[in-house]
């Protein structure tokens, strides 16, 4: 069987140079491809570095809102060069109004500028959201979109909406963090996905899974717990059971789903 990570961030510095050990170890799991999202300018390189020296790493580059503060005035022109690079998708971008002290029209500015990339190139394109998903369906809907798709990382959002956006394009993505048991509504949520646009994500080294689920323990330099991303065959075990559905046939649907948004980046 292959196991697609639709969200990772396998370049993140609390890994700390085990990147071809934590591979090496997906590889042998199972994982065929991981988009690997970097999330700021100065993560990129390393992104790009990884798609270069592996087949399994599929790059995306973006900017998310967390990091808004460090952009450099030249920020949206090295992000279509390190597209031009490598065969790549868009993202981490997203609009955040949980987390406090991020300027709000700064977000939009930058989010609508990388989706114009994305629709520009016909790239798929990674979204977070917090806290906004009214306000990101209206974006959404009146601009331009890569007619690929867009996916909906670690969807929180109500179930209600999610035909609304399906109809625009959106997949929907879940991680291990939504099978602890209070993530019900979650949970709840992703049997509302239309099968056709269900994906599976580990967010490694972030949103650990239970820990009778964690099959590979990790941990960072200070002791502090990490999602190894070789944890991936365990979410899609969690949700194909959320669906009461046998693995065979979960897999196989996740695999044309992922090859249908994120096939042609090569
Ligand atoms: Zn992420």
């Amino acid at each position: 069987m292959k196991f697609y990570d639709a969200h990772n961030h396998l370049q993140d510095d609390r890994f700390a140079g085990r990147q071809d050990e934590l591979l090496a170890t997906c590889e042998k799991s199972g994982v065929a491809r991981m988009v690997v999202n970097g999330a700021c300018e100065s993560d990129w390189p390393h992104v790009l570095a990884l798609a270069k020296q592996n087949k399994t790493v599929l790059p995306s580059f973006g900017y998310h809102p967390w990091y808004l503060h460090e952009r450099t005035t030249g920020w949206l022109k090295a992000l279509e060069d390190f597209l031009d690079c490598v065969p790549s998708a868009v993202g981490e971008i997203g609009l955040d109004r949980w987390k406090p002290d991020l300027p709000y029209d700064h977000q939009e500015e930058m989010f609508l500028a990388q989706l114009n990339v994305a629709a520009e190139r016909n790239l798929p394109v990674s979204i977070h959201c917090l806290q906004t998903w009214g306000r990101l369906h209206d974006l959404l809907r009146e601009h331009a979109r890569p007619a690929k798709g867009f996916v909906l990382h670690s969807f929180g959002g109500p179930a209600e909406m999610i035909p609304a956006f399906a109809k625009l394009g959106a997949y929907f993505s879940f991680p291990g963090y939504f099978l602890h048991e209070r993530k019900q509504r979650q949970r709840e949520a992703f049997k509302h996905v239309p099968p056709d646009r269900q994906l599976v994500e580990t967010d490694a080294p972030d949103q650990l899974l239970p820990d009778a689920l964690n099959r590979f323990p990790l941990a960072d330099a200070n002791g502090k717990p990490l999602n190894h991303p070789a944890n991936l065959v365990a979410v899609y075990e969690g949700l194909a059971g959320v669906l009461g559905e046998k693995l065979d046939p979960f897999v196989a649907r996740v695999e044309e789903n992922f090859l249908r948004i994120f096939g042609d980046v090569t």
